[in-house]
């Protein structure tokens, strides 16, 4: 996932960047409002990051200049202040989403990955691929080797955002918080065995293995690695 983050203070700027890489999102800076926009205009991003007050040009300019150019990249806000108004400004200006400083960094997370899960879940083009493997998102179909895969809505669901951060490392906790929308690990294996349950349906009778476990850590989807 590939963030835009648009802050001018050093020191927050760099804390965020550093919180948002360990957890292996790829992400641009810029320190003024003026250069935000242009990036964010350039290239795509899956979610931007942005601080209000900025030099150049401030936040709300920033977002409704996104939006005047017709991008609709989920772009959260971050701002010392919170009253009311200052959030129905925000909002009105295009933003998705807004969060008060000062904030947990896991509140920042929470937030980014809802925006980018809205976000997956409007794009009705989406088609996910990984070698042989092909998940066509408005048909709600799967194939395997051109064969045909039948899964259950949860399975699908699952093995879609396997696919969306194919090669990462996804964790049970990723997987309970993203899937199953809860954060409440039951203690149940509910997840390993829906994990072969689609072992089965997806890997089962290949060479080419492509759900793979790491012990302690969690599940990757990638390519078998070269012997
Ligand atoms: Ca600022």
């Amino acid at each position: 996932m590939k963030i835009l983050l648009i802050e001018d203070e050093p020191k927050v700027a760099s804390f965020i960047k550093k919180g948002l890489e360990e957890q292996a999102y790829e992400v641009d800076q810029a320190y003024d409002g003026f250069f935000g926009a242009k990036l964010a205009l350039q290239n795509n991003y899956d979610v931007v990051v942005l601080d209000l007050i900025l030099p150049k040009m401030n936040g709300l300019d920033v977002c409704r200049e996104i939006r005047n150019q017709k991008s609709s990249v989920p772009i959260l806000m971050l701002t010392a202040l919170g009253t009311t108004d200052d959030k129905i400004v925000g909002l009105d200006a295009g933003a998705d989403d807004y969060l008060t400083k000062p904030f947990e960094f896991k509140e920042l997370l929470a937030r980014i990955r809802a925006l980018n899960r809205r976000s997956g879940e409007s794009s009705s083009t989406e088609k996910l691929v990984l070698a042989d493997l092909e998940m066509d998102a408005i048909k709600k179909s799967v194939t395997r080797a051109g064969k045909s895969i039948s899964l259950t809505a949860r399975e699908f669901t699952l093995l879609q955002y396997l696919l969306r951060n194919k090669g990462r490392v996804i964790s049970r906790v990723d997987i309970l918080e993203n899937v199953w929308e809860t954060s409440f690990d039951t203690g149940s294996n509910v997840i390993d065995v829906y994990i072969n349950f689609l072992r089965k349906k997806v890997d089962k009778g290949y060479d080419n293995k492509l759900i793979h476990t790491l012990v302690g850590m969690g599940y990757v989807l990638k390519e078998q690695d070269e012997v």
